[in-house]
């Protein structure tokens, strides 16, 4: 049995400053949820609301049906990490994990069985012996994640579990809790800031922006579909372009006052202002596509695997980001095509939304 969670219409507010406005939001059950968005739109306030660390202003939280508001965190069944861990110095591991049972008054026997089960999940039984001091910073973040497998919540939330870790280990502790994820299957929620990790791990992500859910859906989806131009530019690296262009008179689009070739026909009022995406790696240097501008080329990236360039192009303002593959002899100062593949090509309102043909 895995567990649902719903919010409905959910609010938060700290005196006048409303920090939570009005979520609507279904939580899968069992799947792999991940709470993105930038610093100080509510990710933690959300999350700390569904662990019962904070009261609900407005609105509904159920779990498994069950209206929550003011059910006690310790009744919820939910087990919370966050970035800083605080692990007990002077105990090991074993100690650390089995600790929180054993003052619950659980068996000794049941104690065991559960520490090393945990620890069997998160690869540490080597280290069960370890104070944490003999730890690297990413075992650390095992244990802590460990002694919220020992107590079996229903469900997880992570807070930001992997920001004090260096890239390296980040990327390796991503892999091990995605992994972890398949074999408990639990409902989990994570929260971080990072759309990197949060397109590598989520099932499903939840873009936050301001108190307002900007989108849900899977990583392709948010990337190949995105609602609006917020998500459009937070998700995905480099960012996706935005250049101004207007709707002509035929619902087609012009681009410095030249006609480009979209193969479709955009809602709204000849003459209104749009803006186009693009995502950098959707732009070619000419051969196939539409030609788009031409432009001067500021800045190359040789990463190997890749080729970036930043480009100046004659019309408007601005810089593209390109993202071409392999190795490209280009340098600063060629003067290179633009062409892009309509079918990738985005529009967005004045509000920003996006704009169905
Ligand atoms: P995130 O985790 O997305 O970075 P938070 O949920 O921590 O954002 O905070 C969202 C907003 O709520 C921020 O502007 C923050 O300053 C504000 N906030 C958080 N806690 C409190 C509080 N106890 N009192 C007043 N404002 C708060
Ligand atoms: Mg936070």
């Amino acid at each position: 049995m895995t567990t649902r969670i719903e919010l409905r219409n959910v609010e938060k507010r700290y005196g006048a400053y409303d920090v939570i406005r009005g979520i609507d939001l279904e939580v899968k059950p069992g799947a792999f949820t991940v709470f993105v968005g930038p610093s100080g739109c509510g990710k933690s306030t959300l999350l700390r609301m569904i662990a019962g660390l904070e009261t609900i202003s407005n609105g509904d939280l159920l779990i498994d049906d069950q209206k929550m508001n003011d059910v006690a965190a310790s009744k919820r069944g939910i087990a919370m990490v966050f970035q800083s861990y605080a692990l007990y110095p002077h105990m090991n591991v074993y100690k650390n994990l089995a600790f929180g049972l054993e003052t619950a008054g659980y068996a000794k026997r049941e104690v065991d069985r559960r520490v090393r089960a945990a620890a069997e999940t998160l690869q540490i039984t080597d280290y069960l012996q370890r104070k944490p001091k003999a730890l690297s910073g990413g075992q650390r973040q095992r244990v802590a994640i460990g002694r919220s497998i020992v107590r079996d919540p229903k469900i997880f939330l992570f807070d930001e579990p992997l920001s004090n870790l260096d890239a390296e280990l980040r990327v390796q502790m991503r892999v091990e809790i995605s992994k972890m994820h398949e074999r408990l299957g639990n409902t989990m929620i994570y929260v971080t800031h990072d759309q990197v990790e949060a397109m590598t791990m989520a099932d499903q992500i939840v873009v936050l922006r301001g108190g307002k859910v900007m989108q849900v859906g899977s990583p392709l989806e948010l990337y190949n579909a995105p609602a609006n131009e917020f998500v459009a530019g937070f998700i995905g690296s480099p960012k996706m372009n935005f250049l101004p262009v207007r709707i002509g008179d035929d619902g087609g689009v012009l681009c410095a006052g030249r006609r480009l070739e979209m193969g479709r026909q955009l809602t709204g009022a000849p003459g209104a202002a749009v803006t186009l995406g693009i995502r950098p790696e959707h732009i070619t240097l000419g051969g196939g596509g539409e030609p788009l501008a031409e432009g001067r080329v500021d800045l190359v990236e040789h990463l190997g695997g890749s080729t970036v360039l930043h480009v100046r192009p004659r019309v408007g303002e601005g810089v593209l980001s390109v993202v071409l593959p392999g190795q490209q002899p280009c340098h600063t100062g060629d003067v290179v095509p633009l062409h892009v593949d309509p079918a990738r090509c985005h529009f967005f309102d004045r509000e920003g939304i996006t704009l169905r043909s």
